[in-house]
């Protein structure tokens, strides 16, 4: 009898208690003890680097569509200060000091480094990283920092992404985030994926989003998304749960409070940090029905770069759990009989949020109702596979084959507020995405399914 079944780094994991191991995949390898680590990276933190370089770690979506990439490199550019980080800076007299020297530095690194880097001479033009607008003031001096990254590449073979005698593939900086992990002026950069021909990638769903969002921009669409996740301990348990057995039944643990109730409360306050230094928008955070399972909030996030603050989100928690020597797993039922994990995501356009913008909101609604199986194909990343297991009907889901949709129903497809109904504007609920979702994909169904009418 299996307790349970679950899924992790492609793996099949045999949850027998007394006996687990791992039925097929790669096996896992417990990370080395986290205080030990934290302590030999600690001695070594505060060893000052060149002046004029930083550190870049450029991070991307692998062959799985589900798994993260990352590998670093020095950069001798310096990238602009946000414009509301000069209290931070003011404070932080060596940064200060540091940027100074750099500001003069730079004029004689600027022509070294205009991209792009690695890229064919004949195809330069494609790589013309255009800055983007976004609604935050403070992103807007990173965003122009995009043009001066090179674009990079690696090894596809070894990511699902390309065959080994074709496997150059390209990286294109796509969106910079603050590192909370070097802090000073090194940098996170989200990329996306492009083949030897300079086609995208098949896990690529940038590409179409980024082009939905081009042709709707002016409807301004605001994108929440609610990552669940849950945390598994070294043994691919969930992190805190008893030896041997289960907890107690789910009731006392959403939103909970207690050593009892919540476990690695630490861990989620440091990736809520982590991300609002980095300039990720995290809206909030709550513990889920299920003890070790967590969720965050990001956004409201405008357009495209919702798929970014998300999957930076994702990198930094993975990165975290790194450190606390857990794992985190976004599965979205790595446990029968238990609430399961989604990524709800929480949808509005200009016209929604003014005045009576509910009849938008139901319109937007009816035409999602004639379009449901498309949606669940993009929904997860096998295809609606994924979704099968957790869209039962049951621990507040839908079925997976039905369209619903309801005030305050957490039980429909489509959940429309409670708040919103009664001010009759602002966004609705799609409750679909499973929590191992391509936000790239499920924003790029929503905005062509809603506005663009495809
Ligand atoms: P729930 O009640 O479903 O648990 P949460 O509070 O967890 O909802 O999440 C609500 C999400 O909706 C947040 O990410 C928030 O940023 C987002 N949100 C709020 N207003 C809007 C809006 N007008 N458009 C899109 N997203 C919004
Ligand atoms: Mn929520
Ligand atoms: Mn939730
Ligand atoms: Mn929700």
């Amino acid at each position: 009898m299996y307790l349970f079944v679950s899924t992790i780094n492609e793996a099949v994991i045999d949850r027998r208690y007394d006996n687990p191991k791992i039925l097929s995949g790669p096996v896992l390898t417990n990370s080395p003890n986290a205080v030990l680590s934290k302590t030999l990276l600690g001695r070594y933190n505060d060893l000052s680097l060149p002046a004029d370089s930083i550190l870049a770690t450029y991070i991307w979506i692998d062959g799985s569509g589900e798994h993260l990439r990352c590998k670093d490199r020095t950069l001798k550019y310096i990238p602009k200060v946000p414009k509301d980080n000069f209290t931070r800076v003011i404070t932080e007299l060596n940064d200060k000091y540091i940027s100074k020297l750099n500001a003069n530095l730079k004029w004689k690194h600027a022509k070294e480094h205009s991209p792009p880097y690695f890229c064919p001479k004949d195809l330069e033009n494609v790589f013309t990283i255009r800055c983007k607008l976004r609604e935050r003031e403070n992103r807007n001096s990173f965003d122009e920092n995009l043009k001066d990254l090179p674009v990079w590449n690696f090894d596809g073979s070894s990511t699902g992404q390309a065959t080994g005698h074709n496997s150059d593939t390209f990286l294109v900086p796509r969106a910079i985030y603050k590192d909370p992990f070097r802090r000073g002026n090194h940098i996170l950069v989200m990329c996306d994926t492009f083949k030897y021909n300079m086609e995208p990638t098949e896990s690529n769903h940038r590409v179409k989003c980024q082009e939905a969002y081009d042709k709707c921009k002016d409807d301004e669409p605001w994108f929440g998304i609610e990552q669940e996740y849950i945390l598994l301990d070294s043994d691919l348990r969930p992190f805190g749960w008893p030896p041997g057995g289960f907890p107690p039944p789910q009731g006392p643990y959403y939103c909970g409070v207690g050593a009892n109730k919540v476990f690695a409360r630490d861990l989620v306050e440091a990736h809520y940090r982590c991300c609002l230094f980095a300039g990720v928008p995290i809206a909030g955070t709550n513990a889920e029905v299920m003890p070790s399972q967590w969720e965050f909030q990001v956004g409201p996030s405008v357009g495209v770069s919702a798929g970014d603050d998300l999957w930076i989100a994702r990198y930094i928690l993975h990165r975290l759990a790194e450190e606390y020597g857990v794992i985190v797993t976004f599965d979205p039922k790595p446990v029968q009989d238990w609430n399961g994990s989604g990524a709800h995501t929480n949808f509005s356009t200009k016209k929604m949020r003014e005045e009576n913008g509910i009849i938008e909101i139901e319109k937007a609604i009816d035409k999602l109702s004639k379009v449901h199986m498309k949606h669940i194909k993009v929904y997860d990343p096998r295809g609606g596979k994924d979704n099968e297991r957790r869209l039962t009907g049951l621990h507040e889901t839908a079925s997976i084959n039905d369209f619903s949709a309801g005030v305050a129903n957490r039980g429909s497809s489509i959940r429309i507020p409670r708040l919103v109904a009664e001010e009759k504007k602002g966004y609705l609920e799609d409750r679909r995405p499973a929590s191992n979702c391509d936000p790239y994909a499920v924003t790029d169904a929503l905005m062509r399914t809603c506005i663009l009418n495809e």
